[in-house]
């Protein structure tokens, strides 16, 4: 049996797409340790700086003296725990929904409902930038799969006129993950009413950030929740912790743990991760602070790249990508940072498209002011000189 293992590899890094792993040595915030050495970092999705937090250590520690560590099986053999059901509870309430099924992870939450939705014969429409989990849904779920341009809802609207499938699905990022820009949730919500699809947006990149007490893109955009029936949220980014859920009607949840083969066919998440994440969404919903030091720091980065003339798009979340051409050159800088103690994992296909390799800045609450001029100071060492520098 040959699977050209040697050979795949050696292509892989001659058209630089090889892949590497640093070493975290400590927990994830903004001074760490890696590979054994300080380090400052720019690229984790802890958005609020909770993975960390000692009142959430406390309840996963607390939790792990009352269930263990390991969860034992699936959640319909008895992985299902109180604070599973506790913390689902508490999730519907707080995102105004009849019920919540959690996920282990945001990706097996994706894979599940998408293919426990649609079948073959259905029709599925999503966001060309959607996030891998979204896409490889798609084609596990068999159903008629397009991918519609980025934003773009004429491309989309052209699409749904030409559909016939009897039940159809849009999916698309609320936050899209590789480049920080919004779905324009509005006109979705007009498209999927006008040719009667059903609409999910995951959220895993605004929940926690944005809207009243960080419930996301769907309240910041002052949406119901009859307007969007399927969300998806992750706990692994803002929430500080790990796992993941889906939001919706009794039917959907319903159907979701009938149905949801990553659901069903998967050990559940440890009941201290459930404990340690209602630990979370306390802090998130109460702690406005959060969030709007989250938003002063996307903004005083923004500000001072800008009045420097280091390129960024046209993002307001706290993914701030910076595009410096060549796959090559996201290499070389990106190693240049990490040299000078700053840590920006480099974005390369298949992750963005051809062509779009880039540096993806991500800010947290955790940042300082003095964390972010270092940033600033060695892009501009490396990439962008200061003025006199060019001279
Ligand atoms: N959806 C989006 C938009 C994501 O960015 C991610 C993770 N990067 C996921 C889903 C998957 O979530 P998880 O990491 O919990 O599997």
């Amino acid at each position: 049996m040959n699977f050209e293992l040697e050979e795949r590899l050696v292509q892989r890094k001659a058209q630089q797409l090889y892949r590497h792993r640093v070493i975290l040595d400590s927990p994830q915030k903004p001074e760490a340790i890696v590979d054994g050495h300080p380090c400052l970092m720019f690229c984790s999705n802890d958005y609020l700086g909770l993975a960390d937090h000692p009142d959430i250590r406390a309840a996963f520690q607390k939790a792990s003296d009352v269930y263990g560590v390991g969860s034992g099986a699936s959640a319909l053999i008895n992985g299902h725990s109180r604070a599973h059901r506790q913390l689902e509870e508490e999730l519907a309430e707080y995102t105004g929904r009849p019920r919540v099924l959690l996920f282990s992870t945001g990706y097996m939450a994706n894979l599940g409902t998408i293919s426990a939705l649609l079948n073959p014969g259905d029709a599925l429409f999503q966001d060309r930038l959607n996030h891998a989990s979204l896409l490889d849904a798609g084609r596990l779920s068999g159903a008629r799969f397009q991918r519609y341009q980025h934003l773009d809802m004429e491309n989309l609207e052209q699409r749904l006129k030409k559909n016939k499938a009897r039940r159809t699905l849009v999916a698309t990022d609320g936050v899209f993950s590789m480049d920080g820009d919004k779905a324009p949730l509005k006109e979705l919500i007009t498209l999927t009413r006008q040719y009667q699809a059903g609409l999910m947006v995951d959220d895993a990149h605004a929940f926690g950030c944005v809207g009243k007490g960080g419930r996301g893109s769907l309240n910041e955009n002052g949406l119901s929740v009859d307007e969007v029936p399927i969300l998806m949220a992750t706990l692994g980014k803002a929430f500080g912790t790990a796992g993941a859920f889906v939001a919706g009607s009794e039917a959907l949840i319903e159907n979701l743990i009938q149905f949801a083969r990553s659901y069903i066919y998967t050990t559940a998440m440890p009941p201290a991760i459930a404990e340690a994440s209602r630990a979370s969404l306390k802090i998130v919903e109460r702690e406005d602070w959060r969030r709007d030091k989250l938003t002063a720091n996307i903004r005083y980065f923004r500000r001072n790249c800008e009045s420097l003339g280091i390129p960024l798009t046209a993002s307001e979340s706290a993914i701030q990508p910076i595009h410096v051409g060549s796959i090559e050159k996201v290499l070389r800088v990106s190693k240049q940072l990490l040299d000078l103690g700053v840590l920006v994992t480099p974005i390369r296909p298949p992750t963005v498209p051809a062509g779009s390799s880039r540096l993806r800045v991500t800010l947290s609450t955790a940042h300082t002011r003095e964390h972010i001029d270092r940033l600033i100071d060695a892009l501009q060492s490396i990439v962008w000189p200061k003025p006199e520098q060019a001279a």
